[in-house]
């Protein structure tokens, strides 16, 4: 067997199958060793090598250094609610970031975040803040899951890639730790339970439906024609509105899989009755779902509609050709609502 130098050994958790095999093989062992450690890292979810029994202890000696998280937590925060926990965790290269786990009757989601800050710029994001820092590894995304599914009271029913960070400007990353997360001899975890939520990168939309992935896909729309989404988000500059009508229109049609649209709601911005009424004959011909979020306020000029406004604006869509959901969100006092998270130390 050979020495290993663990500093050279990227973290256990974020590694395929296949890596794992060629991780056993350069320390002269054979492949059949590296799919015993991808069963104890994701399908027995064991961290400990002294409990890895069918390793002999000649190659636990040799690995018992390799790191196998690549995120440790830092610090965590509940909300009053009790239902919404918001997690800090810091990377191997020191950098922070967070994810959230919500509790509602028999759901419990977790929000995974695929990148340190976030270069898109939604004027309304505490996360677009912060700026674009770096992209998050698949170790570092799936990590936010399995640690966090450890220390979950309930079972995890929902995972959404929502955090902070566009997924899909880093989506070999993304789409890889949804694979990671659905594999069946691993986590298994049902692909129909994962969502992946875009701004809207056209591009990466069509080569998702293309890709034919088994994941659910979700698009923040937040407006409802191309001039008032572009005040809120410049990138639909470059992603135009009707261009980005014309994708969703495509991943429906190709997949015949509902989209999830979502629509926060801003005060004086996007909550006006004539924004539902367009908003209704917008989505009613497209296989969707509405979720529409009142927003969750930072220390910026963006404020919560009251709640008179958005009880009027969902009663609007009363009789709508497609489900409709209000997500009320019950981490806003942590921060932990939707559009919220930066990392300032918690
Ligand atoms: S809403 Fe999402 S895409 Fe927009 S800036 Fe925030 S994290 Fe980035």
């Amino acid at each position: 067997m050979k020495n290993l130098e663990t500093t050279l050994y990227k973290p256990l958790i974020g590694q395929s199958i296949k890596d794992l095999e060629i991780f056993s093989i350069s320390l002269g062992e054979p492949s059949f060793r590296g799919r015993q450690l991808f069963d104890w890292v994701y399908r027995k979810r064991v961290y400990d090598f002294g409990l890895m029994t069918d390793l002999p202890k000649s190659f636990i000696d040799v690995i018992k250094n390799v790191p196998i998280h690549p995120l440790k937590i830092l610090n965590s925060k509940k909300s009053s609610s009790k239902s919404t926990k918001k997690y800090l965790f810091i990377t191997q290269s020191g950098k922070m970031v967070e994810s959230v786990l919500m509790v509602e009757k028999n759901r419990t989601t977790i929000c995974l975040s695929t990148q340190v800050g976030c270069a898109v710029d939604c004027d309304f994001c505490a996360t677009a803040k912060m700026g674009f820092i770096q992209n998050l590894s698949v170790g570092e995304i799936i990590d936010q899951f399995i640690q966090l599914e450890k220390i979950s009271e309930t079972k995890i029913t929902n995972v959404v890639f929502m955090g902070m960070g566009e997924p899909f400007l880093n989506y070999k990353n993304s789409i890889t730790a949804a694979k990671l997360l659905n594999h069946s001899k691993g986590i298994n975890f049902g692909a129909w339970r994962i969502t992946i939520s875009t701004v809207g990168i056209i591009t990466k939309i069509k080569q998702f439906t293309n890709e034919k992935q088994p994941f659910k896909l979700a698009v923040s729309l937040n407006g409802t024609n191309h001039q008032q989404r572009l005040k809120i988000m410049p990138i639909t500059k470059k992603q135009t509105f009707s261009d980005l009508l014309n994708v969703i229109r495509y991943y429906t049609e190709q997949t015949r899989k509902r989209v999830t649209i979502e629509y926060v709601l801003l005060a004086g911005i996007n909550d006006h009755p004539i924004d539902a009424k367009k908003l209704k004959e917008i989505l009613s011909p497209i296989k969707c779902k509405l979720n529409l979020i009142p927003y969750n306020e930072i220390n910026g000029s963006y404020k919560r509609p009251i709640t008179n406004n958005i009880n009027s604006f969902v009663k609007y869509f009363n009789n709508a050709s497609f489900p409709v959901t209000v997500r009320w969100s019950k981490g806003q006092d942590i921060d932990a609502g939707c559009g919220q998270l930066a990392t300032e130390a918690v």
